[in-house]
């Protein structure tokens, strides 16, 4: 596609500042890409927070050296400034500028964002607004960079982005980096490139739609704009197996990042489990595993800059080489931290290697405290299985248990709550048991969040439990979790959930209150008001009878009947028992071979 110059460059006497702090940055950092910009497609890629979240992000990481893997493409990164900084640079109204060459974001061809979090949207505009780029597609013209929005939220609900993306690219970074090179080298301007991508799998280009709502305010349809060749639906793009494929792993090494100098690596992706409020499990079938010799080189290569391994998969024990590529990183000198781990990962020796590794805490998601609503959630444990767990845990020596559970789920009663403080005080008795003789107590750390309905799941039309309740049965926690010898809870209010429900939930009609909350600071309450939104709408409405939802622009690949079903089953909470799960899984593998 022919490169267009912008109309004019900005005088920026504030950009040496800028300058020096990405200088400072990059003499601390290993492995960064630089290369020059002639003649290549030029990439601005943003982290729509600081660089301190953003470099400890393995999909932003991944993207990133996706990107420069390109012979054709220089891809740089650009990062929200911590707050002095913003102000500063707001104040001189000087430009975002590239971390890797400090040239100004509005003059490259491409400006990605990988959006991991709704409380993130607001960034996605400020980082906009700082770099001169007008916040809505309707008001860009050839001269601005093409705003492409990825990452993991936008594929389950790209809806309330979807004013703000010339291209919302779906699915998973691997797959959708190719045919974007291609279509921008045949492209001949504009309008051709995004007819061209949404030929391609993934890419969703909403200007190409228009919604029809119906009278009560549900979404009628999406329709095609005629003369777009846009599809009816967008199917996500996912590779079909990782067997052969790059395991995802940290290839810049910062001290100054949330996770230090850690390598970051992906072991497996997807989780067959299907709990059926899981949007993460129901969105990267089938489970892929990467393969083990290459997991092993990456992680030798990196041994020089990195003394600890960060396991990034939501079921690390479904790679069928576990054992061996954790014996290996011990082998080799780690210390690992898995992210949460499934009660079936939970082996004496995986254990014993996470500890000869070092590790003291374990991380476990028992969601409730009752075996009931487990069946109700599709979670296949009992509490007789969690205290085992917990038995092995602290035999093998760990010190402290870090658990999460939910509230705020279907069918829930005032027993279900007492049973997450029964149920803790029982991991508490093995604990104390286990510590006493080593005269070392550790601790029991408990996180309460209210369940937020997610798109794309089996729980996507229920209404999120009303305020009032969910306020109640907040208080009821505090109380019962109360000065406990031990134990600490971390219990979100019902205010934080609901802003995040709406963002989760919504369509394009929510784009002006992010819009207002990007102006006044994040008081969504008073930007909610502003943009005359009815929040309530999006948040506790049963969404059961609606013909259209939101995200169903984007198809996950899972069949509604299905969720229906599942959702059917959670009332009379029954579990779906792994036989079937695998089977969904086989069916997904086959219809992306399909494809
Ligand atoms: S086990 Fe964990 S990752 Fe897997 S579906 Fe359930 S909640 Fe999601």
């Amino acid at each position: 596609m022919p490169q267009s110059s912008p109309p004019h460059r900005a005088k920026d006497t504030r950009r040496w500042s800028q300058r020096e702090r990405a200088r400072d940055l990059l003499a601390k950092e290993v492995g960064y890409v630089r290369k020059p910009h002639g003649g290549r497609l030029r990439v601005a890629l943003a982290f729509p927070n600081t660089y301190f979240v953003g470099m400890s992000n393995l999909g932003f990481q991944t993207v990133y050296s996706l990107f420069n893997a390109e012979e054709g493409i220089v891809c740089e990164r650009t990062f929200l400034p911590p707050k002095t900084e913003l102000e500063e640079l707001r104040a001189s109204k000087a430009a975002l500028v590239t971390l890797e060459s400090q040239t100004l974001v509005r003059e490259f061809d491409i400006f990605a964002l990988s959006v991991s979090f709704e409380w993130d949207y607001t960034n996605v505009l400020t980082m906009l607004r700082l770099a001169g780029i007008p916040l809505r597609a309707a008001d860009r013209t050839a001269h601005d960079p093409i705003v492409m929005i990825g990452g993991a939220v936008t594929f389950v609900n790209p809806e309330p982005l979807a004013l703000f993306a010339d291209i919302i690219a779906a699915g998973e970074g691997e797959v959708l980096i190719p045919p974007l090179v291609k279509a921008f080298r045949e492209a001949s301007d504009r309008d051709d490139l995004l007819r061209r991508l949404v030929a391609e799998r993934g890419f969703y280009v909403p200007s190409f739609y228009d919604v029809k709502y119906a009278d009560n305010g549900t979404i009628e349809r999406f329709v095609v704009k005629e003369g777009t060749t846009a599809p009816a639906t967008v199917k996500k793009a996912a590779l079909r197996t990782a067997d052969a494929a790059e395991p995802p792993a940290t290839k810049i090494f910062t001290p100054e990042t949330e996770f230090g100098s850690r390598f970051l690596i992906e072991i497996v992706r997807g989780c067959a489990n299907l709990c059926r409020f899981c949007w993460a499990g129901y969105n990267y079938l089938p489970v892929r595993a990467f393969p083990k010799d290459r997991i092993l080189e990456l992680a030798r290569q990196a041994k020089s800059h990195s003394n600890r391994a960060g396991l990034v998969s939501i079921a690390l024990c479904d790679h069928p080489d576990i054992e061996e590529i954790l014996t290996s990183l011990v082998e080799m000198g780690y210390s690992i931290s898995p992210a949460s781990l499934r009660l079936d990962d939970l082996t004496p020796t995986i254990l014993r290697l996470l500890r000869a590794s070092g590790e003291r805490t374990i991380t476990i998601a028992p969601e409730t405290g009752s075996d009931r609503l487990r069946r109700v959630i599709n979670k296949t444990m009992t509490n007789d299985e969690i205290l085992a767990a917990a038995d092995l845990i602290f035999s093998t020596g760990f010190d402290n248990l870090k658990l999460y559970f939910m509230i705020g789920i279907p069918t829930e009663i005032d027993e279900d709550l007492v049973a997450i403080r029964d149920l803790t005080m029982q991991l508490r008795d093995i604990m104390l048991t286990h510590a006493r003789p080593r005269g070392q107590v550790g601790r029991i750390v408990g996180s309460v969040n209210p369940l937020v309905p997610k798109p794309g799941t089996a729980y996507q039309w229920l209404p999120m439990e009303d305020d009032t309740s969910i306020e109640r049965k907040i208080r009821r926690m505090h109380s019962l979790m109360a000065d406990i010898d031990n134990v600490y809870f971390n219990i979100k209010s019902e205010r934080h959930s609901f802003y995040q429900a709406l963002l989760s939930l919504g369509d394009r009609r929510v784009a002006p209150a992010i819009e207002a909350a990007e102006r006044n600071g994040g008081n969504w309450r008073a930007a909610v008001k502003e943009a005359g939104i009815d929040a309530d709408f999006y948040v506790f409405r049963d969404r059961s009878g609606d013909g259209v939802l939101p995200w169903d622009i984007i198809d996950g690949g899972m069949k509604d009947s299905f969720f229906r079903a599942e959702a059917d089953k959670a009332m009379k909470a029954e579990w779906t028992l792994p036989p079937k799960r695998q089977q969904e899984n086989a069916r997904l593998l086959a219809m992306l071979h399909e494809n």
